[in-house]
């Protein structure tokens, strides 16, 4: 198998490369690469440029402004875009629903969605997890009653990312509760400023607002809003997190902290010298960077094997990719840590998301890069929870690889 890129690949990264560095403004590419979360105007604008290029929803079907890519294509874009530290388009519009109704929705919904997904004209959430029904989904209770041309949704999401922002939220909901429980489920699309859905925020470890509870108390929505068959959710469902899965390896962004990690521990004092001199750190940060190297071949290797399949179904490898690259993403956050050492200790929350409540006249403990640090290391424990949490991963490579 050659893994080397041929001369049009390494043509279209660089396209990619130069696009990304001249058009993508600079801050926000600042502000990601600092390990901030990006603002919603940091993604909204960043998809606003992607779509006017044509490069926000390449893996969509071409009519509906996809590029026809080849995986190979799809890789080196996604790993260019985490490179340049671009804030990528949403993915629950544009990895999740969108594929969905461009799939199985009726053209009248496509024509109403997708345009405006692709330019986020529209902010979409995901209204998947429920309390006790997160790796077990099809256990999820929320429940909507077909009520003449509306359905009555009634129930509890959560964990749901940035529904701050949304306008709208696509819900699994249990349509039949006699049949057997992934018989039952079905996918609907609602407008977040329908009566009777309450947002509240969780508040997560590093400090951030980025997940929340959802509640949904009679909430009418017109019956139009089912996508593709009732009861029919569960397939639409599996369809829709096995596009989650694919490129959460996120190798690009590891790579791009791994520089930034190298950049630093050259500037921080460290003994006589800096830290960067210390042969017992250097170790650390070579023996990530050989399994980075590693998972990029593996990568490579799913990427190579991707684009002689004929049929669309997720590659069970997907879920190697997934655990390794979620410890790849946090192992970079503790060699951060170390670059940090004591600075790390005050507490920091992005001010981007500083309600107030915390002071902000204090004049900030160490270099302007220290405070957001620790948020970081904190906010990544996640990477190893959601796409389905690494445990979940390693049933599916048991059964789906091993065949055990
Ligand atoms: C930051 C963040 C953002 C998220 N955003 C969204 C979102 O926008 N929308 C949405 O719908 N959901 C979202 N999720 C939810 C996410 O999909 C779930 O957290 C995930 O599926 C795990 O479910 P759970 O939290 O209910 O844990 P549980 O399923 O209760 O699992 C608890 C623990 O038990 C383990 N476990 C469970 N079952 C098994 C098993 N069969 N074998 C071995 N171990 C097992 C798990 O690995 C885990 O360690 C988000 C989660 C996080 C952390």
């Amino acid at each position: 198998m050659d893994l080397r890129f041929t001369q049009a690949e390494i043509a279209f990264r660089d396209e990619a490369r130069a696009f990304f560095r001249t058009q993508i403004p600079r801050e926000i590419r600042e502000r990601v690469s600092a390990g901030r979360h990006p603002t919603k105007d940091d993604i909204v604008t960043t998809q606003r440029i992607l779509n006017a290029r044509g490069w926000a929803v390449p893996h969509w079907p071409r009519e509906w402004g996809g590029q026809d890519w080849t995986p190979v294509q799809r890789y080196i874009f996604n790993e260019e875009m985490q490179a340049e530290a671009v804030p990528p388009p949403l993915p629950f519009g544009t990895q999740m629903v969108g594929p969905v109704i461009a799939a199985f929705g009726n053209e009248a919904q496509k024509r109403r969605f997708l345009p405006r997904i692709a330019n986020i004209d529209a902010w979409w959430c995901q209204g998947c997890s429920e309390p006790g029904a997160g790796s077990d989904l099809a256990s999820l209770k929320t429940r909507a009653e077909r009520v003449g041309d509306f359905y009555v949704i009634n129930g509890q999401k959560t964990w749901t990312t940035l529904a701050q922002y949304a306008d709208w939220i696509f819900v699994l909901v249990r349509t039949d509760a006699a049949a057997k429980k992934q018989e039952g489920i079905s996918f609907i699309l609602a407008d977040m400023k329908t009566p009777g859905i309450t947002v509240r925020p969780i508040v997560t470890i590093d400090g951030g607002r980025e997940v929340n509870e959802v509640f949904f108390d009679d909430v009418r929505v017109p019956a139009e809003n089912l996508v593709g068959q009732e009861n029919k959710g569960w397939d639409y469902a599996k369809f829709l997190l096995g596009n989650e899965r694919s490129g959460i390896a996120r190798i690009g962004l590891s790579k791009e902290r791994l520089r930034r990690i190298k950049r630093l521990a050259a500037e921080v004092p460290a003994g006589d010298g800096v830290l960067w001199d210390d042969m017992d750190f250097r170790k650390q940060v070579a023996s990530v960077e050989i399994e980075l190297k590693a998972l990029e071949m593996t990568q490579l290797r799913v990427v190579a094997a991707d684009s002689k399949r004929t049929d669309r179904k997720p590659d069970p490898m997907s879920s190697i990719l997934k655990i390794k690259g979620s410890e790849l993403q946090q192992a970079t956050t503790e060699l951060l840590m170390r670059v940090v050492g004591p600075y790390a200790l005050p507490y920091a929350p992005d001010e981007e998301e500083d309600d107030g409540a915390h002071p902000t006249n204090a004049p900030p403990a160490g270099p302007d890069w220290a405070a957001t640090v620790a948020p970081l290391y904190f906010n990544t424990r996640k990477v190893s929870i959601y796409g389905g949490s690494n445990e979940i991963q390693r049933n599916i490579i048991a059964k789906a690889i091993l065949g055990l």
